[in-house]
């Protein structure tokens, strides 16, 4: 775990490279911890969370964005198309909501026959094959319970991220309802400090 108890958005895409069928196998077995359902999702990695604006603005921002909607060739994910929080890690101008599944986050090129050249290249030498610690240091019901409470892109992104957390909670209480709503609120708050205190670092 960083200092600050969150994955930093910086080395996200650098980290845990795997391209071993076996490790593939391994991870397709287990809760998709960017999908895992109860209404949450992550594209952390991707840079979701990398927007100088609130979180609401971000989702307004991916709302709008469609899957096959973009005229001209996809964009390289180096290309970010709004100001940054962090001007050296990722923004990949993919990551979106598709309308029929309002709220989720997803990468708006998956399933696209044509990405072209150099987003093709990226989609397959890295995206395809990123695992985020939370695959590997968090078990199933981890994910699950961190998925149960908070049931959004933004916080369940944070919260996976940041093994600490997820850890203690899972200790602590059987059921995410049996998180009290004052924790609940302080947690939302620790998580959010802990991502800006990433910038500049
Ligand atoms: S940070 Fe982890 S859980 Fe989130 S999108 Fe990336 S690989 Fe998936």
């Amino acid at each position: 775990m960083t200092p600050c108890g969150i994955i930093c958005l910086k080395k996200a895409v650098s980290k845990h490279l795997l391209c071993h069928d076996a490790m593939n196998d391994y991870y397709a077995n287990r809760i998709n911890r960017c999908r895992p359902g109860h209404g949450a999702s992550c594209a952390l990695c991707c840079g979701s969370h990398n927007y100088a604006v609130a979180p609401q603005e971000i989702g307004e921002l991916f709302s709008g964005r469609c899957r096959g909607g973009a005229a001209g060739p996809a964009l390289h994910q180096d290309v970010a198309c709004a100001e940054k929080l962090f001007h050296d890690a990722i923004q990949c101008s993919h990551v979106g909501m598709d309308p029929s599944e309002p709220g989720m986050v997803c990468c708006l090129l998956y399933g696209e026959d044509d990405r072209g050249g150099d987003v093709e290249s990226f989609f397959n030498g890295t995206c395809k094959n990123f695992y985020c610690p939370a695959w590997d240091d968090l078990t199933d019901r981890q994910v699950l319970f961190a998925a149960r409470l908070m049931g959004d892109w933004y916080y369940y992104s944070l919260l996976i991220n940041d093994n600490a957390e997820v850890h203690d909670l899972c200790a602590s209480y059987d059921r995410p309802e049996d998180v009290p709503a004052e924790e609940l609120v302080s947690l939302k708050e620790r998580l959010a400090e802990r991502l800006m205190e990433e910038d500049g670092k």
